[in-house]
């Protein structure tokens, strides 16, 4: 199974819409996929159609309690997509755990048991706390989302020191995947300028698609759909499905035969 964690900790940049519309994209390709909340406000849970009441365990019984994997996972409306699903509980997680030993490497050990799933993407809360730390340590590569915004340049920083601290101390085998200009919008001349400065700090780095500011994207989770399902042919999730498709492309070769 390939661990991909979708962190930033900015709050707002299209982190869940990411993980929510990647992940039903991958499973509509026929992989056997595992969504992970690791946000305790559980909208990833939310809009994928998992109610609060339906999350008997989730990510926080899993960390804390070391309740197996199996099960605290559910399965969703998607064929191919299962969730692990996050609940506000997973709140005090990072306090709970402070002085656990292997606080950071939690999620790790939980994710290393034999399962049936060929991609795991990890949904991260807006920090770089604790739980951040445990999907970085847990996994492979990092997608980023990074909303075309003046301030995106200077959050990516701290995120990259973050990340080459946990290269040095934990997860020497941790890389990045690619980061994903998130909300871009064509009649804007200010992300323009935005994914033109990214594009010439990180280069190969970013993704060639582009999600753009779409409605229907943001209509989709109160609907308890990813917007694939919701409208598979506005932009959005166009968009999405090519992000995913290269994605696929950027995966080492014994994965994508999986
Ligand atoms: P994060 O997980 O990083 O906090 P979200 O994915 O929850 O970010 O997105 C924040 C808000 O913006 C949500 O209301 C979401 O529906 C909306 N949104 C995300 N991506 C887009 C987009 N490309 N176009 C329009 N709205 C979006
Ligand atoms: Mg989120």
């Amino acid at each position: 199974m390939i661990r991909i964690a979708i962190a930033n900790q900015k709050g707002g940049v299209g982190k869940t819409t990411t993980a929510i519309n990647v992940a039903t994209a991958l499973a509509a390709t026929g992989w056997n996929t595992l969504l992970v909340d690791l946000d305790p406000q559980g909208n990833a849970s939310t809009g994928i159609g998992v109610s609060a009441a339906d999350r008997e365990y989730s990510t926080y019984d899993l960390l804390v309690d070391g309740a197996p994997l199996r099960q605290c996972v559910v399965g969703t409306s998607i064929p191919n997509l299962d969730l692990l699903p996050a609940t506000v509980d997973l709140s005090g997680a990072e306090v709970e755990l402070v002085s656990a030993e292997d606080r950071t490497h939690r999620l790790g050990k939980a994710l290393s048991v034999e399962n049936p799933y060929d991609v795991c993407l990890i949904d991260c809360p807006p920090s770089l706390g604790l739980l951040t730390l445990n999907a970085l340590t847990a996994a492979d590569t990092l997608l980023v989302p990074l909303q075309c915004e003046f301030f995106a340049l200077e959050g990516l920083s701290q995120l990259l020191q973050t990340v080459e601290r946990v290269q040095q101390r934990f997860n020497p085998e941790l890389g990045i995947i690619g980061i994903a200009l998130t909300m871009y919008d064509r009649r804007n001349r200010l992300t323009d300028q935005v994914s033109e400065d990214v594009r010439s700090v990180l280069g190969q780095l970013v993704f060639e698609t582009v999600i753009p500011r779409n409605v229907r994207l943001s209509e989709a989770p109160s609907h308890g759909v990813p917007a694939l399902i919701y409208d598979h042919a506005c932009a959005g999730s166009r968009a999405y499905m090519a992000l995913a498709r290269e994605l696929i492309t950027r995966l080492p070769e014994k994965r994508k035969a999986a």
